[in-house]
């Protein structure tokens, strides 16, 4: 047979191929899986997130708690200076009032912004227990859809083979450096074998050029589109 002939034949059981290779890429469950996987690592982003700010709060918790400590101990200082040590006239009293009324202050502001990052450590605890709870679901129906997919999977690899081995088959026999041609067309054009409708491209519709034509009416087997790259055979 005609090498062309024969690289026509070994196209239908390519292209018969591709589909089904496609077809188990759209496979239902397998998208299933797919979207499931993604959100689980999007919840171990949003853990590893929490965690992080986790951390960080626990630190300027224990920096405010220092802190505090360190305060309450300046303001019992300051009111057992002024209670033993009675100041000498009015404007000494209202200077260490004032002072020790400054610290009274710093220390509030201090607790009540612990106060507050206790609530925010809270919020981020139960945070973290829901996302672990929704992750353990997706996880959970990642698990049951694997189980049906795995199964599908074993018998379409089956029929994947026996095509591939297909395909193989029909290899044989065509030239090497034409079924490399083949397959660089079809990086950019599917199907890369057509045949001539009338004048025209079976693959883009666009007309053959003057000079092709005249070689189409000395016999030729084949021309290469212009327009689209493809082997178009004349038969
Ligand atoms: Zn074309």
């Amino acid at each position: 047979m005609e090498q062309y002939e024969l690289l026509w034949q070994y196209q239908q059981v390519d292209m018969e191929l591709d589909q089904y290779e496609k077809e188990m890429r759209n496979n239902s469950n397998r998208k299933e899986l797919l979207k499931h996987r993604d959100f689980l690592l999007e919840q171990q982003n949003v853990l590893k997130k929490i965690e992080t700010d986790v951390e960080v709060m626990a630190d300027r918790m224990a920096a405010l708690a220092d802190e505090i400590k360190r305060l309450s101990g300046s303001v019992a200082e300051a009111t057992a200076n002024l209670e033993n040590n009675r100041p000498e006239n009015l404007e000494d009293v209202k200077k260490q009032m004032a002072s020790l009324q400054k610290l009274v202050a710093t220390l509030s502001r201090y607790e009540a912004e612990l106060a507050k990052m206790r609530k925010d450590s809270e919020a981020r605890d139960r945070q973290q227990r829901e996302v672990r709870v929704r992750a353990a679901k997706a996880r959970a129906e990642f698990d049951r859809i694997k189980v049906i997919y795995d199964e599908e999977y074993k018998v379409a690899v089956v029929k994947l083979e026996e095509l591939k081995q297909k395909v193989a088959k029909e290899a044989k026999g065509i030239d090497a450096d034409l079924l490399e041609k083949y397959k660089a067309i079809k990086r950019h054009a599917m199907p890369p074998i057509t045949r001539l409708h009338e004048d025209r491209c079976g693959g883009c519709n666009m007309q053959l050029s003057a000079a092709d034509k005249d070689r189409v009416r000395t016999g030729v087997p084949y021309v290469e589109c212009e327009n689209c790259g493809r082997i178009i055979l004349v038969r």
